[in-house]
């Protein structure tokens, strides 16, 4: 059989049987990471606006006493679904963990989501309460049939007064027993295809993601890491729980920031991890006169995940920091991340590959045309298993059919080949998916929205080649002799920055819009330039 499996030492989970919150996991290899006097002095999170710092002490407390109050106040228990849309701040892992202690899924949104965005996502997970910051509730529609409770303000007087309840309250306080398989988060992603679906982790995903290995850096003495992913995409989500579960200092980064505020915040709290998407690891490669102000000698590894990064990039990224280990790491929102990973400085020397697969994970490489497994060195989509592999898409079976094959193999959509010593290399994307940033953007998504205004006969949205960002969506538009395009009413990072007009869409037979031509033709109508 041509199966990949991972050359990594198993990791023994818990028998799937046993009912285990995600939550208490978390807290019992917290234990075990922190001796008792880091416990009470460590911070477990900060704030890097503002410098607030939270201890683990302190964070332990506040998740017990959120838990207690959203179930003794709000009446929250397992089965409820609670939507969050909140920028980076130190309440959100409080909150997921209170949330999962409850048994109670919680589901992250992108905060420059626009209204209409939001509304298909709670139609999706039919939450039964938001959660949201000052400066977002307004997006939040204002009558849906799932939503059972007033929202809550993340950033009220109230939310502080139940994050810190008496300590009688606290005694009480158990985590909710729950199924493995039960739900824990619902991310939302568009997967191969599509319009955006939730994706659906349980307990034991949980479970799995945080029993992977600390980062080299996370073994030492002094473990920070900087999080600059959005705590509402998996990368962010999973920085929280792991960073503590490792015991580890969790930076966020709460402000917007550029490079230089991030060297700034690396600098200052020393960070020794920072988890980053491509664009930042361009710049702090190519970037002159900006690395150079700051004092980042504490920076053991730089984790770069999210969207394809370049070889040369890499190989600049080593020339120019010795002490650094730029480590790569690729993953889905469907899979928790955590696929394949570099994990030592001999895998970081791989320029160009995304290290290896991580513990528990078997991988396919399958020929797209034939459906058969490839050997090693073949180029093919990439068909994996791993105890971090989603349940499915929530309320969507015909979706989670799809995403799946008969044997529970999860397709990813993205071209790989693994070579004779297990390193994956990511070769092209062929779902539709578009990154922009590392942030999803969906084709059909703008297209539909094109399609929308009357002037407009058809479109095709495909990915743009862009050194800056990654890829930029562009527009292929079939209109009415002088219409104007509409690229207002989606979130910022989804707005079409390149648009050519065309006579007709090519598609096959069945109507079904190749963008692959598109993508072809707009290359090399640039390159012919
Ligand atoms: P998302 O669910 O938004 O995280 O998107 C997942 C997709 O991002 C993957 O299927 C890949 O296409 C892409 N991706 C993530 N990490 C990497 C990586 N290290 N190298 C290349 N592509 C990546």
């Amino acid at each position: 059989t041509k199966i990949f499996h991972s050359l990594r030492p198993p990791i023994v989970l818990p028998s799937p049987h046993l009912s285990i919150n995600a939550a208490d996991h978390a807290f019992s290899l917290l234990r075990q990471s922190l001796s008792d006097s880091l416990h009470t002095t460590t911070a477990a999170f900060i704030d890097s606006a503002t410098a607030r710092r939270l201890s683990y002490a302190d964070f332990l407390r506040r998740v017990g006493s959120l838990s207690s109050a959203l179930q003794s106040r709000l009446g929250l228990s397992k089965g409820d679904t609670a939507f969050v849309l909140s920028p980076t701040c130190l309440e959100i892992p409080i909150l997921y963990f209170s949330l999962l202690s409850l048994g109670v899924a919680f589901s992250p949104a992108n905060p420059l989501s626009t209204p209409a965005e939001i509304s298909r996502q709670i139609q999706i997970s039919k939450p039964s309460i938001a959660f949201a910051a000052k400066s977002t509730a307004h997006k939040l529609p204002i009558t849906t049939t799932s939503l059972r409770h007033p929202t809550v303000l993340i950033d009220s007087d109230e939310f502080y007064s139940m994050m810190t309840v008496a300590a009688s309250v606290l005694r009480r306080w158990t985590t909710a027993p729950v199924d493995q398989g039960d739900t824990a988060a619902i991310l939302y992603s568009s997967g191969t295809t599509g319009l955006v679906k939730g994706v659906e982790l349980t307990h034991r995903n949980l479970i799995a993601l945080m029993s992977m290995p600390p980062a080299a850096s996370m073994q030492s003495e002094e473990n920070v890491q900087l999080l600059t992913a959005p705590v509402f995409h998996s990368f962010g989500v999973t920085g929280c729980l792991k960073g503590v579960v490792d015991g580890a200092t969790t930076v966020l980064m709460t402000a917007r920031f550029d490079l230089e505020g991030m060297l700034k915040a690396a600098a200052e709290y020393r960070a020794s991890l920072i988890p980053l998407v491509p664009p930042l690891v361009v710049a702090m490669a190519m970037k002159e006169g900006v690395v150079e102000k700051f004092n980042l000698r504490s920076l053991r590894v730089v984790m770069c995940g999210g969207a394809p990064l370049g070889k040369d990039v890499a190989e600049r990224f080593a020339a120019r920091f010795g002490g650094i280990l730029l480590f790569q790491a690729y993953g889905l929102t469907e899979s928790g991340y955590g696929l394949a990973m570099m994990a030592d400085p001999n895998e970081a020397k791989r320029y160009g590959s995304v290290g290896r697969l991580n513990p528990n994970v078997e991988a396919k490489i399958v020929d797209p045309a034939t459906g058969l497994a490839l050997p090693p060195g073949h180029g093919g989509e990439m068909w994996f298993r791993s105890p971090g592999v989603m349940k499915g898409y929530v309320g969507d079976e015909r979706a989670t059919t799809d995403a799946f094959d008969l044997d529970g193999w999860l397709k990813t959509g993205d071209l790989c080949v693994i070579d004779n010593e297990g390193f994956v290399y990511v070769v092209d994307r062929i779902k539709e998916l578009i990154k922009y940033k590392a942030y999803q953007v969906l084709p059909t998504e703008l297209e539909h929205l094109l399609l929308s205004h009357p002037d407009i006969v058809d479109s095709a949205v495909i990915p743009y080649p862009d050194e800056e960002t990654g890829q930029i969506p562009m527009a292929f538009v079939v209109r009415k002799p002088g219409s104007p395009i509409n690229e207002a009413q989606v979130a910022p990072y989804k707005k079409l920055r390149r648009v050519a007009f065309i006579g007709s869409i090519p598609k096959t037979p069945s109507g079904k819009t190749l963008r692959r031509e598109l993508v072809d033709f707009a290359f090399s109508a640039h390159s012919s330039k």
